[in-house]
């Protein structure tokens, strides 16, 4: 059932600004907004972009109990629009809101909000194919309460923005020997608010010695290879695909999936094995590793230029048509072409665009 709709209105739509890719970074007209309170989902709706009222008792602003997923819509080159693997994302917000002993979501409440918002506002997806608009599901416990305790009423929510990735150029990243994004027994697999306040300091740090990214390693030892920023990492090792296992250290990414599905369609051996930073110095320096890459919703496919190890700066040759090329190739088709060999892609119909509005 389509969420109820009230319109804005007012538009700060630009059409032709946001189709050119000229106008990113900034909300949308409309947001998808829903109310949880003693055991039940309430009053989903679309409406106006504007401030939500939060109690400053709000749970979620002292206890962080505040969860999110990260996902785009792509204007085809036909001019449709699709939204990429919605319910792997449902899937994996669930996981993160029982992480946080928050309620679960229902699947219809978080598709007919994501798919809602953007029939209202398909103006706002730009033209491809650096481009998107980026949708950001989340949930706050809204409860107002004094003390420490986990909330009985949450708002979830999705807004949305046309968006252009950062990076161009190769990334520039630094091996952590020090700092820890995520320990065992802890919360690093949830895409949960606190991850990112917690890598903040340790990132701004790496950032004041030029490098663009922190590559993480494990708690323990900090010899192991885990991730980066917000995308998981793969490696070409003797030509074969490299990532690190999923553990609950370690952000289970949409596109990581998706990239390894991807590489056996196209022939290219893939594997999920530890990778210590020991194996990434002589691999890079002996040429059996000749290409390492961030993976997520944010850039695609993104190419790491130079890793930092213990203060030397290895650099990673540029390797055209690469696996990293390839892939994302394979991710622009799937998005923006009319191929989806896979059905990942949830078309918003013209007519599910005029019935909305
Ligand atoms: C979101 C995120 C990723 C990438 O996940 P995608 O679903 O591919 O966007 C990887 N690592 C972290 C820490 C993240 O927050």
């Amino acid at each position: 059932m389509p969420l109820p709709v009230d319109l804005s209105s007012s538009s700060r739509l630009d059409a032709a600004a946001v189709r050119s890719g000229k106008l990113t970074n900034v909300p949308s007209d409309h947001m998808a907004i829903a109310e949880y309170s003693h055991g039940e989902w309430r009053k989903g709706r679309i409406q106006a972009y504007r401030p939500i009222p939060m109690p400053p008792f709000a749970l979620g602003l002292h206890y962080a109990q505040i969860v999110f997923e990260g996902m785009k819509a792509y204007r085809r080159t036909d001019g449709s629009i699709g939204v990429f693997r919605t319910e792997r994302h449902h899937d994996r917000f669930n996981r993160s809101l029982r992480r946080m002993c928050m309620p679960e979501v229902p699947y219809e409440l978080f598709a007919d909000a994501i798919h809602g918002l953007v029939a209202v506002d398909h103006g706002w997806v730009p033209d491809g194919p650096d481009s998107a608009l980026y949708l950001r599901p989340f949930m706050i416990a809204s409860e107002e309460r004094m003390g420490l305790k986990v909330a009985d009423e949450y708002l979830f929510m999705v807004i949305a923005g046309p968006f252009r990735p950062l990076f161009s150029r190769p990334l520039r990243i630094k091996v952590e020997r020090e700092y820890v994004r995520a320990a065992p027994g802890g919360t690093g697999y949830a895409k949960c608010a606190g991850n990112y306040a917690a890598a903040m300091y340790p990132t701004k740090l790496a950032q004041q010695d030029g490098y663009d990214q922190i590559l993480w390693t494990d708690a323990l030892t900090h010899s192991t290879v885990e991730e980066s920023g917000a995308t998981n990492v793969m490696f070409v090792i003797d030509g074969t695909v490299v990532t690190p296992p999923l553990t609950d250290t370690i952000l289970d990414g949409v596109t990581r999936a998706s990239a390894l599905e991807i590489a056996s369609t196209l022939g290219i051996p893939t594997v999920e094995r530890s990778v210590t930073v020991d194996e990434l110095r002589d691999g890079i320096r002996s040429g059996s590793i000749t290409e390492a890459f961030g993976v997520g919703t944010a850039a695609s496919v993104a190419p790491i230029g130079s890793i930092g190890i213990d203060g030397v700066d290895i650099e990673l040759p540029n390797v055209p048509n690469g696996v990293a090329q390839q892939l994302k190739k394979a991710f622009a088709d799937i998005r923006f072409g009319n191929e989806d060999p896979y059905g990942w892609m949830h078309t918003i119909s013209e007519r599910s665009v005029k019935e909305t509005v």
